[in-house]
């Protein structure tokens, strides 16, 4: 039964807004609406757009060291209250509650490295660039930005960016998926408790209407969106054209390359986690194994023998692998496996029986595994975003990396041999953003940049890293001089010396 209403924060406080318009948001697990979110009008944008930008002066204009302590702060309640904003992932998401902390640790990192804002807003001096001129750059923030984020890391994904954001001084539009809004609201808690200014973080709840309304505002100067490779093709778009700044990054299809020496037990081991961990709903989950021959047999031996001691239930008790987000996606999910069937593949586990550790109406698909899966079928060339792990195999090395190099996405993809020098050519050929050298699932640190090429990424700036902080701010070049007589007079060339 429907009991809670999902409302906005803007401005510091619940924001009702105009809009009448509501969604379910699931329990997953036990297959139930629990709560209602908003779905804002553009209206209900604009006021949270005014109030971001109502509280730009302050917040731009506030000492680093006091915009720091802020930031320190709310990484110190993120460390001490992060057990609770993991109980309300996994009763929106779904997945199990050591993988909801994991992924706020992943976003915690990102906190951390934005506390180092006072090194990385620092600009450049050139003493005496041309006699008695001195040239100098600045870093400042853009103003009012807005984060568009996907249902399947309700707090790390937004964590890529809004650390980031307010940390150069820019106040934040929050547009979290409709589908696990509530870990939004909870950091908007946490940043008032850190003493964040009202109205610098705003989370406004919204499907299409919202995202369009914030792509098109003309006080909103960037978009960082992380979504499908469609919506994000289509944000990149509106919002480029609508003279703003934008990353957005899109799907994947990471493949897992296995060479005939490496080590097929810890192969194994990383497929498995890889492949299912979170349901395989994430961005840089393994959805391929290019197994180049002559190790398919044994290496899909081995992976289904894993496969077979993983528990699948409700992420409150103690599981691997919990459900997946809605019914519509699980049924989505579970029609790849017909499709393998009829395009010919060899279904080794079917996930479609599963009898999981939870209610019988949450929305169930357990671990499957597809073996010598065609190329050419809608299993190997979509994005499938669910537990269903693929295996194609291949006669060499060159053909393996062929496939990889062929496919339309460059999220994420790893290579696993015992052969330094095979690593090191794969690292160097492969064109992929995000690559692991026997780690399968090569997420950056957060002093790197996370992103991929090609459908995985429009725009030219990674998430967090350096690039983080130059997306996030205006660069500008001062040269100064200051009065001297000596440099008097008309000259209309350029200063030489
Ligand atoms: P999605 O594209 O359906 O939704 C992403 C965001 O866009 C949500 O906030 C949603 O409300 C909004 N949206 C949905 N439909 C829209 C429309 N028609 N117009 C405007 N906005 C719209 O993605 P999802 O299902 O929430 O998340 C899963 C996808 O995200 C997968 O494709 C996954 O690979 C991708 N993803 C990519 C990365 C990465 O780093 N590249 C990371 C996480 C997830």
């Amino acid at each position: 039964m429907t009991t809670t209403v999902v409302n906005h924060v803007v401005a510091g406080s619940d924001y009702v807004g105009e809009s009448e318009r509501t969604a379910p948001v699931f329990d997953p697990a036990l297959g139930v609406a629990t709560k209602e979110v908003r779905l804002a009008s553009t209206a209900d944008m604009d006021a949270a757009v005014k109030a971001a930008e109502a509280a730009l002066p302050g917040w731009a204009g506030m000492s680093m060291t006091k915009r720091n302590q802020v930031l320190f702060r709310f990484r110190e309640l993120l460390e001490a209250k992060k057990g609770e904003l993991a109980e309300i992932i996994t009763s929106e998401h779904g997945k199990v509650l050591s993988d909801a902390l994991g992924e706020i640790t992943r976003g915690q990192e990102v906190v951390e490295f934005a506390c180092g804002l006072p090194h990385l807003l620092k600009g450049e001096f050139s003493l005496n660039a041309s006699t008695g001129v001195d040239v100098y750059s600045l870093k400042q923030p853009l103003g009012v930005v807005g984060i568009i984020s996907p249902f399947n890391f309700p707090a790390m994904v937004p964590m890529w960016f809004f650390p980031v954001a307010i940390a150069a001084g820019n106040t934040v539009i929050l547009k979290p998926s409709e589908k696990d809004p509530s870990a939004a609201n909870w950091m908007a808690a946490l940043w008032k408790e850190a003493g964040l200014p009202d109205g610098v973080f705003n989370v406004v709840h919204g499907d299409k209407e919202a995202v369009d309304a914030l792509l098109e505002h003309p006080t909103v100067q960037s978009i960082s969106f992380v979504g499908s490779t469609p919506i994000a093709r289509y944000v990149y778009e509106t919002g480029a054209r609508a003279g703003k700044r934008v990353q957005a990054l899109g799907g994947a299809k990471n493949h897992m390359l296995v060479l005939p020496d490496a080590d097929l037990d810890l192969v194994a081991d990383s497929a498995v986690n890889a492949g299912f961990g979170s349901a395989g709903e994430r961005c840089m989950a393994i959805s391929v194994v290019v197994a180049v021959d002559p190790v398919g047999d044994e290496l899909v031996q081995a992976i289904s023998s894993k496969m077979s001691e993983i528990r699948v239930g409700d992420g409150r008790r103690s599981c691997d692998m919990g459900p997946l987000v809605t019914e519509a996606h699980r049924d989505k999910v579970a029609s790849y496996i017909d499709i393998a069937e009829q395009d010919g593949a060899s279904v080794v586990v079917d996930g479609r029986g599963v009898s999981p550790d939870g209610e019988a109406g949450g929305f169930w698909l357990g671990p499957t595994l597809v073996d010598k899966v065609p190329t050419s079928s809608k299993v190997y060339t979509e994005e499938i975003f669910g537990p269903v792990l693929s295996v194609v195999r291949v006669p060499s090395y060159d053909e393996g990396v062929e496939l990889i190099n062929s496919g339309a996405f460059g999220n994420g993809t790893a290579i696993f041999t015992n052969d330094g020098g095979a690593a090191r050519k794969f690292v160097t050929d492969i064109e992929v953003g995000m690559v692991g050298v026997n780690v399968p699932i090569p997420v950056p640190m957060a002093y790197f940049s996370f992103g991929g090429w090609k459908h995985s990424l429009f725009g030219d700036s990674r998430a967090h890293g350096e690039e983080g902080f130059r997306f996030f701010t205006r660069q500008k070049v001062v040269t100064s001089r200051w009065l001297d007589p000596s440099h008097g007079g008309l000259n209309l060339g350029f200063p030489q010396n």
